[in-house]
Order: C-alpha cells, then sequence, then structure tokens
C-alpha cells in the first residue's frame, strides 16, 4: 500500500477506504471506471482532515453525493472520491420550528418522506430527484415548478481549505442549476430547510401525481443522468433534440431516450466514451439544426 493510502486512512479512522473502487457502482448512468481512492468520511472532523491532506499531498479530490449527475470516465479517476451518503445522512424533521435539517450526504426521497411525516408541504416537488441534499444544494437542484432555492434556511459547508462556515439563505446566490457553493468549491456538510405545515393527505397525493408525471414522461427503466443537458433560454432541450431528427439516436449502447429526447441513457451496457461521443454529436446536430448551443447540465470526472 502507498503511503497516501495509509496517512488516509490515518485521517478517517470511523470511515472507509478503498482502493481503485469502480466508480460505475456509485452513478446513475452505471458507467465509470476506477477511483484510485474511494473513503467515506464519518464526520464533520474527518471530513476536513482529509480535505486538508489532500491539499497537502497535492491529490486531487472530488466531492460525491449519489452520481446521479456524473458521467465518470471509463479510465476512472486519478484521485480521491470523498463519498457523503454514509457519514453525512442524518435528517429530523422539527415540525414546530417548520424545519428540516439534514447531512449533506441524505437523500432527497428521504427528506421528502420525514418531511410528510411532520405534515410539513414545500418538499414535494424534490420527491423524485434522485440524489443527495448536499447535490441539489450545489445545482439548486428544481422540478415541477419548485427549486432548492426557494426552501433553503441556511447551509453549513467546508471551504476548499477544510474550514467550516455558516451561509444564510441570502447569501447562497442560488441561480438555474448553479449557487456560491458551487462557484467557489465549497463542501456542503448540512443544511436547513424551511417548509410549512400541510396536510398529509395532500402532501402525499402530489408526491404520488409527481412520481407518476416523472414514471410517464421519464425513462426510468434504463440508467441515465437525468437531463442531459441544460435548458438552454427560451427553448426546451429535448424539443431541439427532437427536431434535430435524433430521437432514438444510438452510439454504441448509449442512446437519445426514445421516450424523452432530453435524457441519454444507458440503453446497453455503454461505456462513458460513447455516451460522451453521444452528446457531441447532439450538441453538433442542435447547433447545426437551430443555431442553439446546448451546455451539458451532468458534470464530468476524469479524462474524456
Ligand atoms: P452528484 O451527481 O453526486 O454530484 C453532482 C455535483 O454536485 C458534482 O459536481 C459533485 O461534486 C457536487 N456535490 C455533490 N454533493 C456535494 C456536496 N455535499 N458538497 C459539494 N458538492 C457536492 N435534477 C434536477 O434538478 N431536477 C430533476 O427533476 C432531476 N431529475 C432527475 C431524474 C433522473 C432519473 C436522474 C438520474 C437525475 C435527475 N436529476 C434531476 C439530476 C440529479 O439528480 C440532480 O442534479 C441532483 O441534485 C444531483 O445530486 P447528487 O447527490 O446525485 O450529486
Amino acid at each position: 500500500m502507498t503511503e497516501f493510502y495509509n496517512k488516509l486512512l490515518a485521517v478517517s479512522s470511523s470511515g472507509h477506504v478503498q482502493i481503485d473502487e469502480e466508480m460505475k457502482k456509485h452513478t446513475t448512468f452505471r458507467v465509470g471506471g476506477p477511483a484510485s481512492y474511494y473513503v467515506s468520511p464519518g464526520n464533520e472532523e474527518e471530513l476536513a482532515a482529509v480535505i486538508k491532506l489532500c491539499r497537502q499531498e497535492g491529490v486531487e479530490y472530488f466531492i460525491l453525493g449519489n452520481g446521479s449527475n456524473l458521467l465518470v470516465s471509463d479510465s476512472g479517476f486519478d484521485g480521491v472520491v470523498i463519498s457523503m451518503s454514509e457519514g453525512f445522512s442524518s435528517c429530523q424533521a422539527d415540525p414546530d420550528q417548520q424545519l428540516v435539517t439534514a447531512g449533506s450526504g441524505c437523500l432527497l426521497s428521504k427528506i421528502a418522506s420525514e418531511a410528510l411525516k411532520a405534515s410539513l408541504t414545500g418538499f414535494e416537488f424534490a420527491s423524485g430527484i434522485p440524489g443527495t441534499l448536499g447535490g441539489a444544494v450545489v445545482m439548486n437542484a428544481g422540478a415541477y415548478g419548485g427549486e432548492m432555492k426557494h426552501v433553503m434556511e441556511y447551509v453549513r459547508v467546508l471551504t476548499s481549505e477544510g474550514e467550516p462556515l455558516m451561509l444564510t439563505a441570502g447569501e447562497l446566490e442560488m441561480g438555474y442549476r448553479t449557487s456560491i457553493v458551487r462557484k467557489n468549491n465549497y463542501i456542503v456538510v448540512e443544511a436547513g430547510i424551511r417548509l410549512k405545515p400541510g396536510s398529509q393527505e395532500t402532501i402525499k397525493s402530489c408526491m404520488a401525481d409527481l412520481a407518476d408525471r416523472r414514471r410517464t414522461k421519464q425513462p426510468l427503466e434504463y440508467p441515465s443522468g437525468g437531463s442531459t443537458f441544460k435548458r438552454p433560454e427560451g427553448h426546451f432541450a429535448g424539443k431541439l433534440i427532437e427536431e434535430a431528427g435524433l430521437r432514438g439516436y444510438q452510439v454504441g449502447g448509449a442512446q437519445v431516450s426514445e421516450k424523452h429526447c432530453g435524457f441519454v441513457i444507458n440503453k446497453d451496457h455503454a461505456t462513458a466514451a460513447e455516451i460522451m461521443q453521444l452528446c457531441q454529436d447532439i450538441r453538433q446536430r442542435v447547433k447545426s439544426n437551430s443555431g442553439v448551443e446546448l451546455e451539458m447540465e451532468v458534470k464530468t470526472l476524469g479524462r474524456f
């Protein structure tokens, strides 16, 4: 084992450190080669120590939520993937304070179900987004008219130097798929979500209705990274892709979903390279058909 591995083990004693961990196990696209190191810090102190160690040793790191907006290269990532899913998955809903407090690795579906149990409304929009709270804050995730920025009370982060910082809602600068967290490379540790009292029946039926809409419209039966491209001003990416004649267009095992052209799916054992090639073809064909430049919403990790 390398000296760096031993140092990593020493600073993340309650977490786990894996070597050459296949990232396809940790992304909803189900593709991605090995990360040199994969660590799940058990708490904030360990997270800060891992960050500081990486900086000292000049080793790159990447913060992983649920990997639902992520395409990892087939050759993997030469650095440390820091998973937030294990050590930061707490969630408490307080009906009196009308506040849900959760760790950044907590799944949005879990937060929505805790909010429902506490009869708190306002988070239904996020119940079907398959990401963690941290990933959703960074991206200002949104769906069906709701956005994270409408419900944030505060966010606790570590800076890229591993120092703690508290941000109020007004300091988050959340916009379309962006925030101060992304701009400054902060790491979300915990967040407070401000909701309102509501009826359990209404919350439940709203969540069921949104889940139904997703099942009908989205290719949930295949691995994907959700909407592959950002919504260009004044357009819908899926419509532009369809108009460019790309419904069902395939590169190897990667395909433009026949059900929803805004989704690139892993139809049949696709590689990350095939998915990337498909995305490049889409961008080129849409640009020549409509003049619109599509921008990737899905993040990439590793060399392409
Ligand atoms: P990851 O994919 O793990 O990471 C995404 C980015 O966030 C990376 O840059 C990562 O470094 C960063 N990150 C993750 N956690 C942290 C943290 N704690 N601190 C700092 N940075 C962090 N998105 C929507 O907005 N609306 C939708 O309706 C929607 N529907 C989807 C449907 C499907 C079927 C799928 C597969 C995806 C969908 N998505 C949607 C995309 C995705 O679920 C969201 O972008 C989600 O917020 C990503 O969260 P994650 O935890 O999976 O992040």
